[in-house]
């Protein structure tokens, strides 16, 4: 892959780099996106029809299944070269702030430090009453998982269809957007708001726009920086360019 020269220089030179990433970044890792989940045991529904208040409601223990499907695949899975080299980005870059939609929790375990959780975890679980949160709650023996404090039921620590962002991680990838010289998106179609906003209010304050994507997204227009290559084989060329030692 070609990279060009003024980027890397950018990049070397960077004090504040802010990166937002999707699903596509743990594609690698063998956990589906969600338009590639077709060969799964769930293809038969539509992530809307699990992912949603309306969807708890009607059948928490469907919906739960489906969460300890999927952390199962997540706890199986492990990071890949674009999470590691993420995570080798953050120890160069004084101010690195990692935004990612995805739930599985695989920057951590790469070793990124700053993320910021857009879309919650699957990690975690949360009262329906209290809204306290548990590590790593699921079925048990095909029990409902119920909070340890009132009783009520659990439900996934995620955020679904027609929920809002949790407030804080949102002002703080709002403002990581704002404040950044560079900008990536990674493995992102840029068809979820507010998330898909970020991209274009770190390009109205001036930084440099970077996406890596194999498909074209809407976003490749406004950058000269859009690399169409799968991000496991993108960032960690990028970074032996920018920090060859
Ligand atoms: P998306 O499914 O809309 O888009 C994924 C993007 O990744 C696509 O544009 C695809 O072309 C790209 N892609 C595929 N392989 C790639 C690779 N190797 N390198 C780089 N890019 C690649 O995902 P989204 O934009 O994150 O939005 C969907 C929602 O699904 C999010 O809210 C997220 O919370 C949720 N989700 C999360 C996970 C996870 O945590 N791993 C998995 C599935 C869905």
């Amino acid at each position: 892959m070609n990279i060009p020269q003024p980027l890397i220089e950018k990049l070397r030179s960077a004090r504040s780099v802010a990166v937002l990433t999707g699903a596509g970044v743990s594609a690698e890792s063998g956990i589906p996106t969600f338009r590639d989940s077709q060969n799964s045991l769930w293809a038969k529904y539509r992530p809307e029809e699990l992912a949603s208040p309306a969807a708890f409601q009607r059948d928490p223990r469907l919906v739960w299944e489906w969460y300890d499907w999927r952390l199962q695949l997540v706890n199986q899975a492990s990071p890949n070269p674009a999470h590691a080299a993420l995570a080798e980005m953050e120890a160069r870059i004084p101010d690195f702030r990692l935004i990612t939609q995805n739930v599985d929790g695989l920057h951590q375990r790469a070793g990124s430090q700053n993320v910021v959780e857009l879309h919650g975890s699957l990690r975690r679980a949360r009262c329906t009453q209290e809204q306290c949160t548990f590590e790593h709650s699921s079925l048990i023996e095909d029990q409902l998982p119920t909070c340890s404090n009132c009783g009520a039921l659990l439900r996934p620590d995620v955020v679904w269809f027609g929920e809002t962002l949790p407030a804080a991680a949102l002002a703080a990838a709002v403002e990581a957007a704002h404040s950044c010289e560079v900008f990536f998106s990674v493995g992102t179609s840029g068809m979820v708001e507010p998330a898909a906003s970020l991209p274009y209010e770190a390009l109205r304050r001036g930084a440099v726009v970077v996406e890596v994507n194999p498909l074209p997204t809407p976003l490749a227009v406004y950058t000269p920086y859009s690399f169409a290559a799968p991000a496991g084989v993108f960032l960690p060329e990028l970074v032996r360019a920018v920090w060859p030692d």
